[in-house]
């Protein structure tokens, strides 16, 4: 169990000062991992000066400075592999093949992608728009940005949260969620064994509703760049409004899966399943309703069910294991009530609905579980579970799948599968979410954005895209005539 403390605060790692207690919990087993206090305001306080301070040196940075150091950074992480992949599984329940597979190695091409992007932070070219002047743009960091993730990917939030920031020289106080701190600590340990300046990037681990709220209004906090829920989301924008911070909001998701009569449709089935069940369904973007033309459907369920009959839980530190636990038992009951509402409301549970027989039913595993017959309008289909389930609903013609994909309030992301070029193009134009993908569902890649419409948020995470985020562009008009009676002041002086 470790004891060293879930702060990281100007470099150096130690205990909050809230005075309450907490214990990181393995929630596939149960076990303690770690013993800590909460960050309070004081620490938040703490660390956002540290990053204020930070500021004056890391701003002035060059690109090629910044960019030397994360690639460092990436080294670093690089070499620390093994013990985060360890430790991601442990702390979040996920299998030790996601962690080496996806979490780590993604969040390492991420910090490289952003070392190489920290040098091409680009403006529009100079002109003369006014004969007279010459305007440029210059990009300029915004100041101390603080940032709050979710525990779904806790090395990953992290990163996305941190590294556009840091890459356009802005510093960085991150609040993870509470239940997932580990690797977000070791994260900004491995920044500072890479040469990253202290302050640079701070963890306060504590909870939303003290922490998170310090940091969103300390008055020395320039932007907000929350990861998390819609109702939190909503709360988070509400309260920023009030210091008029800048605001990024990624927020919940409810992917629709679209499969049309010509589909590839063992393709689509094995789609789905993977797309559905990664990280236990806890993914914003996961596949989670599934439309199906008629044609299809009975064969699609049917194999959808089969497939699924197939996924293996175990110990996360099985590398066999295909599905890990639920982040909490809180969380495992509430998608089994959610699945128990479906089923009340007259949905089928063609598989799964239940917490597993024998020990993993006594910590955070729920079965992959598959829905059918649910009303489009229920709870099960417009809301997010956040868990291992898959809703399959059939549809008749192509104007009923583009309207029910967009039939609920979010807009994260959605598949369409079909060989049909047409339909193809028009589910990429018609369907309201930030990634459409298809013939496929959930590949992500540093290179391009991710964020939602509608009540999935605004803004971008990854890419060049981000910088949008954490820039100020500022306009610098220069007169290069050095006339003294300019042509508009005519406006004043005609008659002189
Ligand atoms: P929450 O919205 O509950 O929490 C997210 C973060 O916000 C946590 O760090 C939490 O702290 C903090 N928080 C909670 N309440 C407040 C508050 N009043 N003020 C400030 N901060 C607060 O989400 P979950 O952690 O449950 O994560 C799951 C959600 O995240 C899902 O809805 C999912 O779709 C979304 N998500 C979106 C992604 C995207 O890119 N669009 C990516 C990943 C997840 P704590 O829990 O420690 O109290």
């Amino acid at each position: 169990m470790e004891t060293t403390g879930q702060q990281f605060i100007a470099g150096k790692r130690r205990s909050g000062t809230s005075g309450e207690q907490y214990e990181v919990i393995n929630p596939a087993t149960g076990e303690v991992l770690a013993t800590d206090t909460l960050a309070g305001p004081e620490d938040v306080h703490e660390a956002v000066a540290a990053a204020r301070a930070a500021f004056a040196e890391w701003s002035r940075t060059t690109p090629a400075e910044r960019s030397e150091a994360m690639l460092r950074w990436a080294d670093q992480l690089h070499a620390r592999s093994e013990e985060l992949a360890q430790t991601e599984s442990r702390n979040a329940g996920k299998p030790i093949r996601l962690t080496r597979g996806f979490d780590v190695p993604g969040t390492i091409d991420n910090v490289r992608f952003f070392a190489g992007a920290a040098r091409n932070l680009e403006g529009r070219a100079s002109a003369e728009y006014s004969a007279d002047h010459t305007s440029t743009i210059r990009r300029e960091p915004i100041g101390v940005i603080g940032s709050i993730a979710p525990w779904n990917y806790p090395l990953q939030m992290a990163a996305w949260k941190a590294l556009p920031a840091m890459a356009a020289g802005n510093t960085v106080v991150l609040k993870p969620s509470e239940l997932t701190p580990l690797t977000s600590v070791l994260f900004a340990e491995t920044a500072r064994e890479a040469g990253i300046p202290d302050g640079v990037l701070n963890i306060v681990t504590g909870s939303g509703p003290v922490a998170g709220q310090a940091l969103i209004t300390h008055p020395d906090v320039a932007m907000v760049s929350f990861t998390g829920s819609t109702a939190v989301g909503r709360q988070v924008a509400a309260q920023a409004a009030g210091s008029v911070k800048r605001v990024h909001l990624e927020l919940g998701g409810k992917a629709p899966f679209l499969v049309f009569d010509d589909a590839d449709l063992e393709a689509a089935a094995r789609g789905a399943v993977a797309g559905a069940l990664i990280n236990s369904g806890q993914d914003c973007t996961a596949a989670t309703r599934a439309y199906v033309q008629r044609p299809l459907y009975k064969t699609f369920v049917e194999r959808v069910a089969a497939l699924m009959d197939g996924v293996r839980l175990g110990p996360v530190d099985d590398p066999d294991t295909d599905m890990g636990s639920l982040i909490s038992l809180r969380q495992r009951d509430r998608v089994a009530a959610m699945v128990e509402a479906a089923r009340e409301g007259g949905a089928t549970v063609v598989r799964g609905g239940r917490v597993p027989d024998g020990p993993l039913g006594r910590t955070a595993h729920y079965e992959p579980t598959l829905i059918t017959d649910a009303a489009q309008d229920s709870a099960i289909v417009q809301q997010e579970v956040f868990g291992p389930v898959l809703v399959c609903l059939p549809f008749d013609t192509d104007d009923e799948a583009i309207h029910l994909a967009n039939d609920t309030p979010y807009g994260l992301a959605a598949s369409a599968w079909t060989t049909n070029v047409f339909r193809a193009g028009r589910a990429s134009r018609e369907i309201q979410a930030g990634c459409v993908w298809i013939n496929d569902h959930i590949p992500i890649i540093s290179e391009m954005p991710h964020g939602g419409y509608k009540a999935s948020g605004f803004g971008k995470d990854m890419s060049a895209y981000s910088f949008d985020e954490y820039t100020n562009v500022k306009h610098v008009m220069t007169e290069i005539t050095g006339t003294r009676h300019k042509s508009w002041h005519d406006v004043i002086f005609t008659s002189r």
